[in-house]
């Protein structure tokens, strides 16, 4: 809410007048100061490793810090340099990245780190452009690399500090309209060329006031060290900027998950397709059935769809396990159904399929090293439980 002693002319203050470039630098200045006192400790702010730096953007996209810490410390602890991260088999990588999700961000990440070793760009391009250009990097990543690692003036929009430019600037309109970003943008870069000193601790400071200060509900307008710049606290409309989101439109996905046990007791386990959502992950075989009313026609359509890819029966006990699970716009609920092989011992691996299908078999206390999508890491965790009960 506005303070009541603010006086006339602080509550007069022009959006436009924040990109002057005066005001700009004293908003850097109070940031950085702000930055100096109140950061948090994190292992990556301890560098200037490009390599280290990005893998920590990598992980942190979408993932909160305190999860990313460990993963980041274990990642760095097996891939010190982009080289051997460039020399290590991706489900290697995967198993690093399990329990992270968003598994695309660390075969992008793999393939990166390949293209680097190849182009001799080794220990890390030092270009911006160049940055850019690698796989799963985009113009937020590839500024922010540059600035922290090498203090390149490039300024960063991302979910913190977009709200912090919002509310400074008072932006009305919905952040995710183009014009809107144009603008986030164009405040994001004059903020980092009115303060050379170090673009790279500007950014991080910024980023650090949006994530700490200026929270999306409650932002701690008493504390904040940019208040007296910033047209929606000065307004009274903190809560009201950025403006919400249009509601994401939900689609429901039902699936048969057919978990096949051979006469050794191991579980049979595909790799997802470079079509398929999770893919290059492991997985048991599961069959859409969303358009499937009936569950007996749901149950049937997965064990035809089964005997059409392996070429072989299978008979199914009752439903064992039902797991939810949502990813972007789907929620997934995923019936599943233990089964067993009729009249054969296994399927060998070695045999044609229907389609191109990589699968294996593996005992239970096996599935813990493999590189699970994240519904089936819970049906497995499920498994290891039942096994451990059965002994
Ligand atoms: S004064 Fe409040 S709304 Fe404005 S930038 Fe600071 S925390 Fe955010």
């Amino acid at each position: 809410m506005p303070n009541s002693k603010q006086t006339k002319s602080q509550q007069a203050k022009k959006p436009s007048s924040l990109l002057d470039k005066k005001v700009l630098s004293r908003i850097a200045e109070h940031a950085v100061g702000w930055f100096s006192k109140h950061s948090r400790d994190l292992p990556w702010r301890k560098t200037k490793n490009a390599y280290r730096i990005w893998i920590s953007e990598c992980m942190l996209q979408q993932t909160q810090v305190a999860t990313v810490i460990p993963y980041y410390e274990r990642f760095l602890e097996r891939f010190p340099d982009v080289s051997t991260l460039a020399a290590a088999e991706l489900d290697e990588v995967y198993q690093l990245w399990a329990g992270l999700g968003y598994y695309r961000r660390a075969r992008q990440l793999h393939s990166a780190a390949i293209r680097v070793v190849e182009s001799g760009q080794e220990p890390f391009p030092t270009d911006r452009d160049a940055i850019a250009k690698l796989p799963g990097i985009g113009r937020y990543t590839a500024n922010a690399i540059a600035s922290f690692a090498y203090d390149q003036p490039f300024g960063i929009v991302e979910a913190n500090t977009q709200r912090l430019y919002a509310r400074l600037m008072l932006c009305k309109e919905p952040l995710s309209q183009t014009a809107m970003q144009a603008k986030l943008w164009e405040f994001a870069q004059a903020l980092v060329e009115a303060w050379p000193v170090s673009p790279g601790q500007l950014n991080q400071s910024l980023m650090e006031i949006g994530s700490l200060v200026c929270k999306p509900k409650d932002p701690q307008c008493q504390a904040c060290p940019l208040q007296s710049h910033c047209q929606a606290y000065q307004t009274g409309q903190t809560s009201t900027i950025p403006a919400s989101k249009p509601k994401k439109l939900i689609t429901d996905l039902r699936e048969i998950g057919l978990l096949v046990r051979d006469s050794k007791g191991r579980w049979l386990m595909r790799r997802r397709s470079p079509t398929e959502r999770w893919s290059g992950l492991w997985d048991f075989p599961r069959y859409d059935c969303t358009s499937i009313e009936s569950e007996s026609l749901a149950i049937e359509h997965a064990l035809k769809e089964f005997d059409r890819i392996y070429g072989k029966s299978l008979w199914v006990r009752s439903e064992c396990l039902s797991v939810k699970h949502s990813v972007t716009r789907y929620r997934i609920l995923l019936r599943c159904f233990e089964a067993r092989l009729e009249g054969a011992k296994t399927i060998s691996t070695k045999g044609k399929l229907a389609q191109h299908e990589q699968f294996d078999w593996y005992k239970v206390e096996e599935l813990e090293s493999l590189a699970l999508s994240s519904s089936a890491r819970k049906v497995a965790d499920w498994l290891t439980k039942q096994a451990a009960g059965e002994n």
